[in-house]
Formats: structure tokens, sequence, C-alpha cells
């Protein structure tokens, strides 16, 4: 059976080898620490869930809900980035449920995105921009993260010709893998830049309310003018321990919001209202202290993860956002062959840089979703069998 081009442009699972050498550890009885999976270990609040339980009784949540997500959710939406960002958002023409973040940045290269049309990619990064690119014939033009520009990208070295084929511009901070953040200033000079190519400027917020040391990520919406071509991508998933659910959101420029809408009106049919409501009461009415309480945790787990590297000779500093470390991999490795030494000398399951874009090359990423005990005993095990 013949499949289509754009599946067999899909690059091999990342995972695969290591998935399959991970099986052969676990059979021989190694108790593998996995840092691999960005995926929060803590449950969802418990009032969260007690709101779903009682939204799920109610008949009028049983019918199709609104395509582009209920009034309700998305005023509270919009209440939220109010509160948040004080950005002023109209919950019926710049919000949109999504069926968790993911969905709609798959979905917005179809709303925009002919084939050969270009977009403008971080390298390293999720893939699932590049993943979207490619399911609408587009052309990923990567923009590297460099660790000497603090992983941002230089727009200076896009090609001009380049850059007036681009459609859709991606940016992620905090970010992932990378964990570096963006500031407002910065956030400035890709609206300019875009406006300037007449580029859709897509920002992907989802790590916004993960952030340490007193530090508050910004939305690229602050910035002045920024709707008139902007949208983020805001999701429930990491702040609210709510990744199992599927609810996200985009907010920002109403047309590109209405083309979005477009496309998922005729592939799926909006998120269960309950889901909705359970994340207004997540927008809404979550204890204060919760998010807080989280990134005191994940701050935590960072510290031990950091100082630990640091005393088998790294020499990092400590993210400020995400709940990954981005870490070079030591001398004579690459980011594969330390990915394996890993697995194999200590029973340690990190995550290979290449396998976000080739710039991740000499990185490794971990994520800080497991138990500050485990973490310390990586480190005892990284100590003992790594001659570093
Ligand atoms: C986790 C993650 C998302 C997606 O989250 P949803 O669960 O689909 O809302 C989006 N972008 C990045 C960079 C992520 O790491």
């Amino acid at each position: 059976m013949e499949r289509a081009e754009r599946i067999k442009k899909v690059p091999p699972y990342l995972f695969a080898l290591i998935d399959k050498k991970k099986r052969e550890a676990i059979a021989k009885g190694v108790d593998i620490i996995s840092f691999g999976i960005g995926d929060p270990d803590q449950p969802t609040p418990s009032q969260i869930v007690d709101k779903m339980c009682e939204a799920v009784r109610q008949p009028k949540n049983h019918r199709y809900p609104d395509y582009e997500g209920s009034p309700e959710f998305r005023a509270a939406a919009a209440a939220w980035y109010k509160k948040r960002f004080d950005v002023t958002l109209d919950p019926a023409s710049e919000i949109m449920t999504l069926i968790g973040s993911k969905e709609g940045i798959a979905h917005i290269f179809l709303a925009f995105v002919d084939p050969g049309d270009v977009t403008l990619i971080p390298d390293p990064a999720y893939p699932v921009y590049k993943l979207g690119t490619l399911f609408a014939n587009g052309v990923a033009h990567y923009m590297p993260l460099k660790a000497e520009n603090k992983f941002l990208p230089d727009f200076s070295a896009i090609p001009t010709d380049v850059a007036k084929r681009a459609k859709i511009m991606f940016l992620n901070y905090p970010n992932n893998p990378t964990a570096a953040v963006a500031d407002l200033k910065f956030f400035a000079e890709a609206v300019d830049y875009c406006k300037q190519y007449d580029i859709i400027l897509c920002h992907d917020n989802a790590y916004s309310e993960m952030a340490y040391d007193g530090y508050q990520p910004p939305s690229i919406l602050q910035v002045p003018g920024a709707k008139d071509i902007a949208v983020e991508f805001a999701s429930l998933s990491k702040p609210f321990n709510m990744t199992g659910w599927r609810i996200g959101f985009a907010a920002g420029c109403s047309e590109v919001i209405a083309g979005l809408g477009i496309v998922k009106t005729n592939v799926d049919s909006g998120q269960f209202t309950a889901v909705q409501d359970a994340g207004i009461e997540a927008l809404t009415n979550i204890d204060p202290g919760f998010i807080p309480g989280m990134n005191k945790l994940y701050q935590t787990r960072r510290d031990v993860l950091i100082d630990g590297l640091n005393s088998l000779g790294w020499q990092m500093e400590k993210s400020k956002a995400t709940f990954y470390v981005w870490a070079p991999v030591p001398a004579g490795y690459d980011s594969m062959s330390f990915t394996e030494a890993m697995l194999e000398k200590c029973g340690i399951i990190v995550v290979p840089g290449v396998g976000y874009g080739p710039s991740g090359e000499g990185f490794v990423r971990f994520a800080l979703t497991l138990d500050e005990s485990r973490i310390r005993e990586a480190i005892g095990r990284m100590k003992q069998n790594l001659s570093l």
C-alpha cells in the first residue's frame, strides 16, 4: 500500500532506537531513570477534576460543541489574558478553543500555506512546526538557535528572497527544548520583521506559566500592534497538569483565527464542552497558590539537576523557565552517542538534541518530570559510571 509523499517525508521515529535499547535494559532488570518525556508527573488539581465530573452529568454538554469553542470558555480565556498580560481580546473573534494547542499548531499551516510556500521554523524546535509545514506541502526554512545568541533566531541571517516567500514564522519562548526565554524587545523585533515581509507570526506560549526565580514570561500580544499579524497558542496542559485533557486556545489576529477556524470546522467539531468547563475552572478559579507551588517543585528539581551536573564538570547557568534542562554533551560525544552512553552505562534516558533539528547537535534534553530523589540518584550513577 503506497503512502502519500507527505507521510513518506515524516522523519523516522527518533525514539525507535532508544526505545529498543530501553526495552532491552528493562528486560535485563535495569531500573531506568527517565528524563525523557515532558509530561507533568503530578495530577490535575482536584477542583478541576470535580468540575469535570459535574459538567459530564449535564445533558446540554452531550451534544455537539460549538466548533469554535464555547462562548464561556472563550470569555474565560480573554479574561485570563487581561489579568495575566493586560492584553484585551474579543472572545468572539480573537479567541478559539483548541483540542490541545498542538491541534491548532498543526492545523494553522493548512489554512495559510500553499504548496511551495516557505515557513520560518526554529531549529531546534518542537517537531510539530516542521510536520505541519510538511503536511501542507510547504518548505520549512530553519532559523538556527545558537547558544551564542542565547538561543534566539537571528532575523538578519534569513535571506531576503526566503523572507519574501515566507507565509508563517513560528517562535516559542519560554523554549522547548532549550529552556531559553525572550523579552518584549525581542518580540517587538519579530513583529516588525514579520510586518515588513507580510508574514503571519505564530507564538507558541505553552510554557508561559512555568518560570523560576521571580521571572514572568511575557505574551507576544503585549507588543503594540502585534494583533495585526500575530497569534499566540496557549495551553492548559503544562500549567495545570492537564496534558491528557486536550485543552488550549489560540489568541490574537482575528483574520488568522478565522482561517484556522475554517480548517477546524471541517476536520474536527470542537472540544467536548465539559472539558472546556473544566478549563474555565482552571483559568478562572484555580487556587492562587497552585502554580507557584508547582514552580517551586520544578525549581528544586532544576537546582538538584544543574548543581549535580556542575559538580560533574558541566558549567551551566540555571534556566529561568520550562521544565527542561538543555545540556551540552561532554567532549568526545555527540548527542546520539551521549544518549546511548547514558542509557547503557547509567540506565538513564535523555533525549538527543538532534531529534529537535540539526542545530540540536551537541546537546541533550532532560525533562524535570520526576522525583528529586531520582534526580539525585541519576547524578550518582553518572559520577560512578561515566568517565567525565
Ligand atoms: C507540550 C507542548 C505543546 C502542546 O501542548 P498541548 O498539550 O497540545 O496543549 C506545544 N508546544 C510546545 C513547545 C510544547 O512543549
